[in-house]
């Protein structure tokens, strides 16, 4: 991250900002059974997941609860049983590389964003990004659907959003057993982005929810690396009509511009359809 700040910093490029990429913010675990081990890794990249930099943090839960995970890709958060669980050949679901992991459909997503007055409570600015990002999933016409509601309670939530101190950005992970994932965490950095950042931010973690890899996962680069970690050959087929290069405006890039809208592009529309 330090690296990707000190290129925009020389390159005039201040746009691109960091986006899912939280190394910084996220709590390191020093007490932590989790291990990233070599058989951790190979797991990964057997998942076609990029290894470049795997962390082991603390994830908070839909119930608010803390468990340990690993940190794949900035923003995915992935526990040692989801991981274990993950079949080689029917584990990830990506944009352009679709496998078995999805939501079930059709299906009804109740998403509930904080209210009150805590540290978690979503600003005004979160709020009407992730409400934007809800209606632009709906008006697509999927088979799977969100309802979306603030409150203080947690209760019957499929997916959980709330905000957590750092820079900005968000962590989401990936579906399991036909369900969404159920927690989206945006950080407090956002608060100095436009509405449409955070609803660009708030679609993009939705989408890792509903099973949506970043569409430059092979190589970062809309964070300015170059990390291709190969496919590793396994789980990985091409939705058709989306590009298999990158995609310099998907919204499931790995980080984004602050001129973000939140719009999806025609080749996400295109993956959005072809998997719901
Ligand atoms: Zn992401």
């Amino acid at each position: 991250m330090k690296k990707i700040k000190a290129i925009l910093a020389l390159s005039f490029m201040a746009l691109v900002l960091v986006s899912c990429n939280k190394e910084e913010e996220t709590v390191q675990s020093n007490d932590s059974s989790l291990k990233v081990t070599p058989e951790v890794l190979n797991k990964l990249r057997s998942l076609s997941l990029n290894t470049s930099d795997v962390q082991v943090i603390k994830n908070t839960k839909a119930d608010g609860t803390i468990e340990d995970a690993f940190l794949v890709e900035g923003c995915i958060a992935i526990t040692e049983d989801q991981l274990n669980k993950m079949d080689l050949h029917g584990g990830i679901t990506t944009e352009q590389y679709r496998t078995t992991n999805l939501v079930s459909a059709p299906k009804t997503i109740r998403v509930v964003g904080l209210s009150g007055t805590g540290t978690t409570a979503l600003t005004t600015n979160m709020r009407a990004g992730l409400q934007a990002a809800i209606n632009r999933y709906n008006n697509l016409g999927l088979s799977i659907n969100f309802t979306l509601t603030f409150s203080s309670s947690t209760s019957g939530a499929n997916i959980v959003v709330r905000r957590q101190t750092g820079s900005a950005g968000g962590v989401a992970g990936f579906p399991s057993g036909g369900n969404p994932y159920n927690s989206v965490t945006l950080y407090s950095g956002l608060e100095s982005y436009s509405t449409g950042v955070n609803a660009h931010v708030a679609a993009h973690e939705i989408g890792h929810c509903i099973g949506l890899r970043h569409t430059d996962w092979f190589s970062r680069q809309s964070c300015g690396q170059n990390s291709n970690e190969g496919t590793a050959g396994v789980g990985a087929i091409l939705i058709p009509g989306t590009p298999s290069g990158y995609d310099a405006t998907s919204y499931m890039r790995a980080c984004f511009g602050s001129s973000e809208t939140g719009a999806f592009n025609a080749n996400d529309i295109t993956a959005l359809n072809y998997l719901y």
